[in-house]
């Protein structure tokens, strides 16, 4: 079976599509997001626990998990971020922009190659090739190049940590957007077909290395508000 990253014949891990790191909670009494006042204790089942498949050869098992590694320290309080509110959105500073977002375009690309039912809606065409090269490269491209926002969801000032939610697409001005929601976050990753918002872009990790996150009760973008809805409504099912 050929690995569908590196593309050798080499036997195949079973792997994760979202890694397991994100079906667990995410905050706690300790976390710095108590810093904006948000009570975590309540817990939801979790839906389609561990969904695994056989995709990756051991060797690029290994490449992946150095980048959820870094990703679990970031979301996970693993080290002293300074975190500055401006205008209601959370600016997490010293983040480092490549592993980062390579570890975010890692779970789109494999949520569009996995076959499996949970992931279907998730099909990036030609861009599943470009990203396969930029995941392989270790370089995670320009700003402009799939950017992604984060909303912490909240319900009833709650965040919502343990909700998977089936992910589905949607478009930002002509961009194809899909939104995944995991580790108590919608990811919203932004196909980059057209010129994507300015907005959008201002909005994602920058090389400079800060990762905002829009809180999304005080967002003023509809289509983050009905993700949210969307989210909490499947996550009581
Ligand atoms: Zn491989």
């Amino acid at each position: 079976m050929k690995c569908k990253l590196c593309r050798k014949d080499k036997p195949l891990k079973k792997s994760h599509i979202i890694p397991e790191f994100l079906y667990s909670k995410l905050y706690d009494e300790k976390h710095r997001f108590h810093e904006i006042h948000i009570d975590a204790k309540k817990k939801n089942r979790l839906p389609q626990k561990g969904v695994r498949e056989h995709l990756l050869c051991g060797e690029c098992e290994q490449y992946f998990s150095k980048f959820e590694r870094y990703a679990s320290l970031v979301l996970n309080s693993g080290f002293e971020l300074t975190v500055k509110t401006i205008d209601g959105i959370l600016n997490f500073e010293g983040v480092e922009y490549t592993q980062f977002k390579l570890f975010s375009l890692s779970i789109l690309w494999r949520a569009s190659i996995s076959s499996l039912d949970f992931f279907s809606e998730v099909n990036l065409g030609s861009h599943e090739e470009v990203i396969r090269k930029l995941l392989i490269s270790g370089e995670a491209g320009k700003e402009q190049d799939y950017p992604f926002l984060l909303s912490p969801i909240l319900h009833e000032n709650e965040i919502q940590e343990a909700l998977i939610v089936k992910p589905t697409l949607s478009a930002i001005d002509n961009n194809e957007a899909y939104r995944f929601v995991y580790g108590g976050i919608a990811w919203v990753f932004v196909i980059s077909e057209n010129k994507v918002p300015d907005i959008v872009v201002q909005a994602s990790i920058s090389k400079a290395g800060i990762l905002k996150m829009i809180p999304w009760q005080m967002t003023k973008m509809g289509f983050i508000i009905g993700m949210a809805e969307d989210a909490i409504r499947n996550g009581k099912l």
